[in-house]
Parts: C-alpha cells; structure tokens; sequence
C-alpha cells in the first residue's frame, strides 16, 4: 500500500530551506509536480499573492548606563523608525502586567513573552515607542543558533504598526542584569507583495464524484530550517497517498493539496478555500491534513475538528487495527483550520517528537531525527484510513462542527478582534 522507502528518499531530495514566496519555495513546488509526473499523475501549479516584507534592517544599541550593540531581528511589517533612528528610556515590562506599564509612554518595551495579537494590543495600547522582544534559552551557545525572524502579522497590525526587535534571551538577560536604561533602536521595514503557490492534484470519484475528500500538507519550511519533520514529511506521506490512488482509482473524488506559506499564516489553504464556491464547499466532505511526522522517537495523535462521534469513531477504527493513536477532538495549528472555518470536518495526523528529540521551527529540524520506520508509523495508519473512507458505501462522517470547537477557531482566527475593531 505503500513504500516508506521511496517516501524517505523523496523526504532527503525536499530537505532544504524554503520559505514563503522564496524561489526556493517554488523550485520545491517543481519537485513535488515532477513526481507525481513520474508515475502519471497531473499537478496544477496554482500561485497565490503574499503580503510580506523584505528581511529589515535594525539594531538595538544600550546607550546608558552602559554603551553595547547586540544583535537583533527587526519585525517584518514594523513601523520604520526615523532617521537616526529612535532613542528612548528602556522599560523592561515583564509579562505586561497593568503595573509594568503605568509609566509606559514614549518608551520602549522589553517583553518576555511572545508577542501575540493580545500582547500587541497592550503594548499600542500602553503608548510605548517601540518594544523588544525575546527568544530562546540562556543555555544556547549564540554560534549554534539562529536569531529568530519575527513578523507582525495582519491581525496585530490591524491594531496600527510599531516598532520593534527581536533579541536573544542571553542579551535580554544582560540588559536587565547591568540595568540598561536607555536605548537607541533602527528599523528600516520595505513591505512587498510576492507569490507563492499551491501543487494540486484531482482525481474524480467514480461513483460519487459529487463527494470530495480533500487532502492537505504544507511543504513550506520557516527560516533556516530544511523543515523535513515539519512538513516535508507531511508532503511524502501526501504523495504516497496520490501513488494509492493513482493505482486504485477512487470512489469518492480525491482532492490533494500540498500548500505552501503555511508558516506565515496558513496562507495556501486560506487562499485555497477562498477560491470555492458554495457549492463546491458543499462538496467538500472532509479535509485530512498531514502535519509533522518521521521523527524516530515519537508519538502518533489524530486530532478531530468536528464532531465527537467521528472522533470516538477514529479511535475505534484505530484500536481495532492495533494502532497507536491517541485521537483528540480539538482545532490544530495548520491548514485544516480555513476548511474547518468553513464547516467542513477535518481531521489532522501527525507524529509529535519525544521531548527533546526532534526539532521543529529551526536549523535543527533536519533529517538525522527521522527515520524509514518513523515515518511508516503514520504512513501504515493514514494510507488505511484515507482509502477506507473514500470507498465507504455510505460516508460515514457527518457535517457537524461543535460550538466549541468554532469558538476555538473564532479565537485562532481573531474573529473576536475583528468584531471589535
Ligand atoms: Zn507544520
């Protein structure tokens, strides 16, 4: 059914750094279309616009008490500071607890948590200048790491652009140390619009070609990582599912989609399903999404966006084939979230590393934590459960989305922001 061998020597020809909108990201697009070539399949190469920025220039240089420069990443989409660039009073703010930010006007901000949509709103809010923010551990060794690139993103730039910087814990935790308490911060931020691209494949059902099962993976990677465990490995068991259905034609019309600029927002599937109509939404019966797999220790987990009863079905169906899957029902952080937004059920597979064994987001997601057999352990699962729902004499799941389950993506989609804006 399938051969996890040909899947892993595809997974090392995908293992390159590819991020959204990048010629790299399209010459991946090709690898995947002249594959399913190989064995007489046809892609769409189907591109779609990206809103994004040019990697901007900054720096952060404390100027009192004590004068250093440290390395920073400026936020794509930030607000460019003047020329000169932009000093003020350093604040360190902590968590943005109300008190961290009573006298926060006119400075800038060094934050310990990640900037979300929430955070951004406290920070505009607060009257700040521009703000700083951190990542990683003190125990990384600088030459060993990659300073992480940070964008602001539409929903936080619906609240208005900012300036801001990224900086390493280990320089964050000495500008606190030594009491740093004025700083001078550049950014110099281009906007631009680039494209980027989805790899299609249909094949229309012979008996019921009116019922769609779309199937989707993401094959972009985020900077310097050759996203193998994330995506690349979602992307070979996506194409060993179109090697099945290419020898065992469907009953059901089989959609497959591997999606690109995921990293930067699910932008390849949102842009997908943007492009339905409401008929062909209606036909769409359900979405399974591939999404991380291969690592050598690790876990397989199928989380369920629907209804309950499809998943106490897939852990039934998963116990009684003797397979280790811990079933969900919950939203996951990928590209089934535009089709579940929709109404249409999804269900997402993917094997999570064991703590501390394989890596994702990062120069090391990289082949050396995945194996053959780690990625058979989803690929013997996924190839079963795919074929036996789109040959199903009757389709089992029902399109049914929990209120529960749309508030989650609600919030994941900022649908609350947007109300209030
Ligand atoms: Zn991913």
């Amino acid at each position: 059914m399938y051969q996890e061998k040909r899947a892993f020597e595809l997974l090392e020809k995908l293992a390159f750094v590819r991020t959204a909108g990048t010629r790299q990201e399209a010459q991946e697009a090709q690898i995947l279309a002249a594959e399913l070539e190989s064995f007489g399949v046809e892609a769409q190469i189907v591109p779609f616009e990206i809103q994004d920025a040019k990697e901007p220039r900054a720096s952060l240089k404390v100027v009192a008490p004590y004068e250093k420069t440290y390395a920073v990443t400026g936020y794509k989409c930030g607000k460019s500071t003047p020329q000169g660039g932009l000093r003020a009073p350093l604040v360190y703010a902590e968590n943005l607890h109300e008190a961290n930010l009573v006298d926060a006007q006119g400075k800038i901000l060094l934050v310990n948590t990640r900037v979300t949509a929430e955070i951004y709103q406290k920070i505009v809010q607060s009257g700040a200048a521009g703000f700083i923010s951190m990542s990683g551990s003190m125990l990384d060794e600088p030459d060993r790491t990659d300073l992480d690139t940070r964008k602001l993103r539409e929903p936080l730039l619906r609240h208005g652009d900012m300036t801001g910087v990224h900086i390493r814990i280990a320089d964050a935790f000495e500008m606190v140390a030594r009491g740093a308490r004025e700083v001078e911060v550049t950014l110099e931020n281009e906007n631009e619009t680039r494209t980027s691209q989805n790899v299609v494949v249909r094949m229309e059902g012979s008996k019921y070609p009116q019922q769609v099962v779309s199937f989707g993976a993401h094959y972009d990677s985020v900077p310097f990582s050759t996203g193998v465990y994330d995506n690349g490995a979602g992307s070979v068991i996506l194409m060993e599912l179109a090697w099945w259905f290419a020898k065992n034609p469907p009953l059901r019309t089989v959609e497959i989609c591997w999606y690109g600029s995921e990293e930067i927002g699910l932008m390849g599937s949102k842009a997908y399903v943007s492009q339905l109509d409401e008929q062909q939404l209606k036909q769409r019966v359900l979405m399974v999404n591939v999404d991380v797999a291969a690592p050598v220790l690790g876990h397989d987990t199928a989380i369920v966006t629907g209804a309950e009863s499809f998943a106490h079905f897939t852990d039934y169906w998963m116990k009684m084939g003797g397979y280790p899957v811990t079933v969900k029902q919950d939203i996951y952080s990928s590209d089934c979230i535009p089709f579940a937004d929709k109404g249409i059920p999804a269900i997402s597979f993917c094997r999570f590393g064991a703590q501390g064994a394989a890596f994702i987001h990062g120069r090391n997601d990289v082949m050396a934590y995945l194996s053959q057999q780690g990625l058979a352990c989803t690929l013997r699962h996924v190839l079963p459960f795919s074929d036996a729902l789109v040959r199903a004499a009757v389709f089992p799941v029902e399109r049914e989305m929990p209120g529960e389950i749309v508030e989650k993506i609600d919030r994941y989609l900022f649908k609350q922001d947007l109300k209030q804006a």
